[in-house]
Parts: C-alpha cells; structure tokens; sequence
C-alpha cells in the first residue's frame, strides 16, 4: 500500500503538536512513506515555520499550548501567502460539532484521536492531490466564472477568487460538469475519492465555503442546492 514519493518530489509535512512521543511517531511514519517533516510544538512556532517555509501540509494539533490550534488555522486562513495551504486539523475531541468547527475554521479536513496510522497517511494522500497534482488542462468557465487549470487560478468577473484545495476540486468538478445535480456521495466519491471515509455532512460544509469564495456580495449565486439530492452549478436567476 506504500506509495512511497521520489525523493526529487518530496512533499513537505509540518507536524505541530506538543506531545513528544506522538511527535516521534508521526515523524517515524511519515517519513517511510517518503514525506519530508518538519516539526513545531506549539502554535507559534508553526506560524513561525510556515513563513520561513511553506510547507505542502500541515497536520495541526487542535489542543496546544498557549496557541490553540484552530486560533493557528485561523491565522494560516487569514493570510494571503497561506489562505490555501493543506491543513488537516487533528481533534482530540469525538463531537460532530468540534469537526465541524475545524472545517468552518478554515481546515481541509480533520481527523480525531486516538487515529489509526494508514487512515490519517491516506487522508494526507488524499488532500495532497486535491491540493497539488498537475493540472494541465486549460480553461473552464461558466457565466462569469473561470477556472484556468494550468495556473491554478479562479476568476469570476475578472476577480480573482481565493479557494482552499478541497473548494478548488469540488468547483473543477463542478465546471466539468454544469447544471448537472450531484448528491453528496457522488461528490464525495469525485473529490475526496473511495478510499477515505468523510462524512456527507463534510460537503455541505465545503459547498458553503465555495459559496462565501465565488459569490460575492451582488453576485448570483451560481450553486444551487436542490432539496434532498445534492448540488449543481446552476445560477437560480433563469
Ligand atoms: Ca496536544
């Protein structure tokens, strides 16, 4: 199962967490499946590491010293260099509404403890392709919007749009496929992928952040939800 990188790609992971033995693990498996890690034991020092060196993911503990871990996120969000950066949120907490105040936050995706090692490494997997992958592709529009793959770059009316990783995906997928009406296990299974377990409810949560993202204030909305079956690109005004 190991899909170990090259070493001339190595994907950089930041783990911050304050428990040194958990710390040690992390880094042992991580490192045999061939990611490089960098570390931080308090919520600081990961501000402080990510402005030094964007990494391609941070796994951030939620409870830490001083700075909490969502206060961390928060901060990663609000800033330009790192509004998109992969964060997967580590929660010691089993609640749906702490999970889903990791998303709301500004998280990827979560994870609770006590974690099973390969669930979180298919979980890194999995956002790291949403995330990066080599998107050569071209153009896709949509009213206003547009989305050029090669770039990476979102647009609507010639604004650019800032999108999280997962946002990014779900409105590729969606641009692929206008007006068509998607459930939530569809969308999970295009964007997340068949072989991690997200909750259905995850996706209402990232449909409301690619709403905040892409409609501004006198935009049209251009997802519309329809009640019981799920969400397609569709502008209501027609
Ligand atoms: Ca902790």
């Amino acid at each position: 199962m190991a899909e170990a990188y090259s070493t001339l790609a190595k994907p950089t992971i930041l783990v911050v967490e304050d428990e040194a033995p958990l710390m040690t693990l992390l880094r042992y498996n991580l490192e045999k499946q061939g990611f490089k890690v960098e570390e931080a034991a308090d919520g600081q020092e990961a501000l402080l590491r990510v402005s030094e060196a964007r990494p391609d993911l941070v796994l951030l503990d939620w409870m830490l010293p001083a700075l909490s871990g969502i206060e961390v996120c928060r901060q990663l969000r609000r800033r330009p260099h790192t509004r998109d950066l992969p964060i997967i949120m580590v929660t010691a907490r089993t609640e749906d509404q702490d999970a889903v105040r990791a998303l709301d936050t500004g998280a990827d995706d979560y994870i609770a403890k006590p974690f099973v090692m390969d669930a979180l490494l298919a979980r890194i997997r999995a956002l790291l392709r949403r995330s990066g992958g080599v998107a050569t592709k071209g153009m896709l529009t949509y009213r206003d919007l547009a989305m050029d793959q090669d770039a990476h770059r979102v647009a609507r009316g010639g604004r650019p749009l800032h999108l999280g990783p997962t946002e990014y995906r779900l409105l590729e997928f969606f641009l692929q496929h206008p007006g068509r009406v998607f459930s939530r296990e569809q969308l999970l299974d295009a964007v997340w992928g068949r072989d991690i377990h997200v909750e259905p409810r995850t996706v209402d949560v990232h449909i409301r952040r690619l709403r905040k993202a892409i409609n501004g204030e006198s935009d049209v909305d251009l997802i519309r939800t329809v009640r019981s079956a799920g969400y397609a690109l569709d502008a209501e005004d027609h």
